[in-house]
């Protein structure tokens, strides 16, 4: 389990009991029959949490854990290491010319990559092993006193765009998504034009007494440093990063600066050269967690100097990449555009505008990206016998091979609803993880088989709480919480949005979505890829429960003193566990391959063609994105001509 701290208050106190999501619906409350213009299922969403898997006809208003839930992970465990008796695959005879295995934006993309190349008569299944289509580009939705809330569960930027390839471009505008008009609907200096600034919540267990410093909108950082409660020594430190202008590295070029910088962490970098103690260095262990899934002690300080941390303005550095540098520093080196492009929903509405297009019917009529913000969609539609285009949810593929050696057919055995069942495609894209293709389509070469297994999945945890109001974050002066060192890593008011006639709130006494994310890890590993495995298994030991509590207890230690009340301001939970999430990228410390030619690493041989089968998925290009995760689908289409 992955508690920082016994919760404070007891169960009682924090709301637990208060059962939310029954008597919520009893009171209509949530997504349910009263949301009917958003749920084409007439009372789609009235299933209660469970706490698991939240099973919903309507899958974005499921509560409790959803995402990557212990239902679909056993499925595919049991069939793939032994332990599930499913009996013999049933042949349904159904024939496909392209069958995609995995149903996230990559596995879409690739459907209708296939459609515009071998046209648009090409009949099509994807197979998705969850509740919902779109993998990471997940959408919540609540409601709450009236008013529909949209969040993402999962992916939710487009970013930099100025840094993509084609086929995303070309797939983007084919959508109809026009980025300058995206960027318009995120109103990301709300907060800070109501004069709304951050609070830092320090906790009782480390300080003595809970405290929750704020910093205000406008307010200069030296000011926040100089309340913080830490030492003397901590503060100078934190002062020292920030505003340094010294060169560590007197002497040397740009370039040998940059190789300095790949082959150290940014801990040891602020530790060894900025001159940081201990405790100074606890106030930014978490700063990398968003980007990579682990602590400053496992990233290093050139991918933090290119992704903009602090503590590298004396050392001169020129902003361009390096040999050895990660994928998305790079990439942040590389784009002059600073916008943010998503929807109220992240960037589920991709997943829905591909489903849209790819099988007419789920969404009522011809969708544009302003009205599929609000449309209902009908589940029952999406695997529809005769359709051209079938996407069947609950469906988790567990072998993928040539009917004879490598060309012809290819079998497809896939599990759902814990019985067996076989169709064939001319095609296959793996659209899934690329471990789990490593084990599901026999025959790869070792090789192969070995690059495949190289990356792991960084494991995140993005809880989504529906409050009917946001009264004491205002009394508070803040729009988000940065806990020090306890379970959670942040927790914010969701940015407002306004587009295709969905707003989000604007005034505090509206329900509105408050967002809080973990990346589970293990601090210390030396080895990135095991600091993920571990986090995974923290991930998959921690109950709703325990999330449950970590929520209502931060927010009440936090924002209690300014009228919160998690007993009675919390709605709903959602909690979107993604137990395999960004795709792995390389980095100079952990991965020395990353110094290597593209050609000769890992992911590169992972992506290979096998006879009719090609791969697909973010994995395929080793950066978690979803123009990385389009432009695989793209590539592995144009495999198959
Ligand atoms: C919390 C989170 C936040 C993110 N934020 C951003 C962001 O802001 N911007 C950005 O660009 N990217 C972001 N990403 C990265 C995201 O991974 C990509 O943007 C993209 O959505 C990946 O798509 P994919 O299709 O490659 O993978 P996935 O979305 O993982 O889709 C693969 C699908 O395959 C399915 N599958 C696996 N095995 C099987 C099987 N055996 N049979 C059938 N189906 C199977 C899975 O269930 C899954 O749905 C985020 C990811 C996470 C987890």
């Amino acid at each position: 389990m992955a508690r920082c701290h016994v919760a404070k208050f007891t169960d009682d106190e924090l709301g637990m009991k208060r059962g939310i999501t029954r008597r919520d619906l009893l009171n209509g409350m949530l997504v349910g029959g009263g949301a009917a213009a958003l749920t084409a299922l007439p009372g789609g969403a009235a299933h209660a949490s469970s706490g698991h898997g939240g099973g919903s006809a309507y899958p974005p208003s499921s509560n409790g854990v959803v995402g990557q839930t212990d239902a679909a992970r056993t499925v595919g465990h049991n069939v793939t290491f032994g332990g599930a008796d499913t009996g013999p695959a049933r042949d349904l005879r159904e024939h496909y010319d392209l069958v995609v295995v995995g149903g996230g934006v990559s596995g879409l993309a690739a459907a209708y990559f296939y459609r515009k190349t071998f046209g648009s008569r090409a009949r099509v299944l994807v197979l998705e092993a969850l509740a919902d289509f779109g993998g990471h580009q997940h959408r919540n939705e609540f409601r709450v006193q009236g008013r529909t809330l949209l969040s993402n569960g999962g992916m939710v930027n487009l970013d930099s765009p100025d840094t993509w390839n084609s086929p995303s471009l070309n797939l983007m505008e084919d959508l109809g998504i026009d980025f300058a008009k995206l960027a318009e609907g995120v109103d990301t200096g709300y907060y800070t034009s109501k004069g709304l600034g951050t609070g830092y919540f320090f906790p009782e267990e480390s300080f003595g007494a809970d405290r929750l410093v704020t910093r205000g909108a406008t307010e200069a950082l030296s000011a926040l440093i100089a309340r913080l409660p830490l030492s003397e020594t901590a503060r100078a430190d934190i002062l020292k990063v920030e505003n340094t202008t010294e060169d560590y590295f007197p002497g040397l070029s740009d370039a040998d600066k940059k190789q300095r910088l790949a082959r150290i962490s940014y801990a040891d970098y602020l530790r060894r050269h900025v001159g940081v103690g201990e405790e100074a260095l606890v106030f930014y262990q978490r700063r990398t967690h968003g980007l990579w899934g682990t602590g400053i002690e496992a990233v290093p300080a050139g991918d933090c100097w290119g992704t903009g941390l602090p503590g590298f303005k004396g050392l001169g550095l020129e902003p361009t990449p390096y040999n050895g540098i990660g994928r998305t520093p790079a990439m942040s080196l590389t784009t002059t555009d600073e916008e943010l492009y998503y929807f109220p929903d992240g960037g589920a509405t991709v997943s829905r505008l591909l489903v849209s297009r790819l099988v007419p019917g789920v969404f009522s009529g011809r969708q544009t990206v302003e009205s599929i913000i609000t449309a209902g969609a009908d589940y029952g539609r999406l695997d529809r016998s005769g359709a051209d285009v079938r996407i069947r949810l609950n469906a988790m593929a567990t072998d993928v091979r040539h009917r004879r050696g490598t060309r012809g057919p290819v079998d497809v055995s896939y599990v759902s609803g814990g019985k067996a069942y076989r169709v064939s495609g001319s095609h296959v894209v793996m659209a899934c993880w690329n471990s789990v293709a490593s084990y599901i389509v026999p025959g790869l070469p070792a090789a192969q088989v070995e690059a495949m297994r190289y990356g792991v999945k960084v494991p995140l945890v993005y809880a989504r709480v529906a409050l009917r109001d946001w009264r004491a974050w205002e009394r508070a002066g803040i729009s988000r919480v940065t806990p020090y060192d306890t379970f959670w890593d942040s927790c914010s008011l969701a940015t407002p949005t306004h587009q295709g006639g969905y707003e989000s709130a604007r005034r505090s006494d509206q329900p509105i979505v408050v967002t809080l994310s973990k990346t589970p890890n293990q601090p210390g590993l030396p080895i990135t890829r095991d600091q993920h495995r571990a986090g995974r298994r923290q991930l998959l030991e921690t109950s709703f429960s325990d999330y449950e509590r970590e929520i209502r207890d931060l927010m009440q230690r936090a924002l209690g003193p300014s009228g919160f009340r998690a007993s009675k301001d919390i709605m709903a939970i959602t909690v979107n566990r993604w137990s395999h999430g960004y795709a792995y990228e390389y980095n100079s410390i952990a991965d020395p391959v990353i110094f290597k030619p593209v050609a000769e690493q890992p992911f590169v041989r992972a992506r290979r063609p096998f006879g009719n089968i090609t791969i697909a998925n973010s994995d395929a290009g080793a950066f978690g994105y979803t123009h990385a995760a389009v432009d695989e689908a793209a590539r592995a289409v144009k495999e198959l001509t």
